[in-house]
């Protein structure tokens, strides 16, 4: 048995329903599945019931948009409350901020001669937290360009016309809500932040684990991650960053979490949430 625990579906930037996605888990053989979407756990409802209904375990999780020091870092919350009023304060304050910078993208694609109206973009995204890869999927439906990577190799990457940086809040705080939140915080995708320097200062604030499989760490990658989450006594956790279609293949089952990985996370102790 195997798990699959960061996935996203449209609530963020994927394209899969949740009930698409437990389906196309189940189809793959996965014994459990977490919800990770940007900044949201609104799909987590679904996603449990669906999960349910295919016999398949479920955490509730996120994918939080931090930093330390101008460093990009996201970090993944399990096993959630999603109804926690600190954490549903603060996703709230993001999606607004996410929204804002949709906002303040259209202005400058306006600007650059682009007739694109923020409401499209609204429209095609369907959904609180939406990102770039809804402006890139808009410029093409609307014709301004021939494909998602085009639009983010005109407009969208950073320094492009377009970009304008990302809400982020700062790691520790990441890490505090999720543990306020009763959830283990661990770090996502540490092979892609290029930047081992912050694991030590993460693990002073409280981090719990380590992402070490993901679909874009090569094998070393992956061993250097295992021995620093032994070197720090944390756990470690793996997953595919499945986006549905919206980066052209699924690569939902190309990472398999062992389920003795699994089941240590899942029974590792976890923080009382902070009462409310
Ligand atoms: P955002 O969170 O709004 O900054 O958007 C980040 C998302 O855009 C991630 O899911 C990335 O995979 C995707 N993305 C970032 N850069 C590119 C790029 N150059 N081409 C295609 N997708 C990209
Ligand atoms: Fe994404
Ligand atoms: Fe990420
Ligand atoms: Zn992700």
């Amino acid at each position: 048995m195997f798990a699959d625990l960061h996935l996203h579906t449209h609530f963020s930037d994927g394209t899969w329903t949740p009930e698409a996605l437990a389906a196309e888990a189940r189809r793959l053989g996965l014994g459990a599945l977490a919800l990770t979407d940007h900044d949201t756990v609104e799909g987590c409802a679904r996603a449990a019931a669906a999960c349910a209904q295919h016999g398949l375990e479920f955490v509730p999780g996120t994918e939080l948009t931090a930093e330390h020091e101008g460093h990009e870092v996201h970090i993944l919350g399990y096993f959630l409350e999603t109804t926690h009023p600190d954490l549903l304060r603060e996703l709230t304050r993001f999606q607004q901020a996410r929204q804002e910078r949709i906002r303040e993208m259209v202005a400058r694609l306006n600007r650059q001669g682009v007739g694109l109206r923020p409401e499209a973009v609204f429209a095609l995204a369907n959904c609180r937290s939406p990102g770039r890869p809804h402006v890139a999927r808009a410029l093409v439906q609307h014709g301004y360009c021939g494909s998602s990577d085009e639009a983010f190799e005109r407009f969208l990457k950073k320094h492009r016309p377009a970009w304008v940086p990302k809400c982020k809040i700062s790691a520790r705080r990441a890490i505090e809500l999720i543990h306020a939140a009763g959830g283990l915080a661990v770090m996502a995708h540490p092979g892609l932040n290029h930047h081992d320097a912050l694991i030590p200062i993460l693990v002073e604030g409280g981090l719990d684990g380590i992402e070490c499989w993901h679909t874009k760490h090569t094998p070393a990658q992956t061993a250097r991650y295992l021995e620093l989450a032994r070197h720090h006594r944390l756990l470690v956790t793996g997953g595919s960053d499945c986006h549905g279609t919206s980066k052209g293949q699924p690569v939902l089952g190309q990472v398999r979490l062992a389920w003795e990985h699994y089941l240590r996370l899942k029974q590792a102790p976890r923080p009382a949430a902070t009462p409310t």
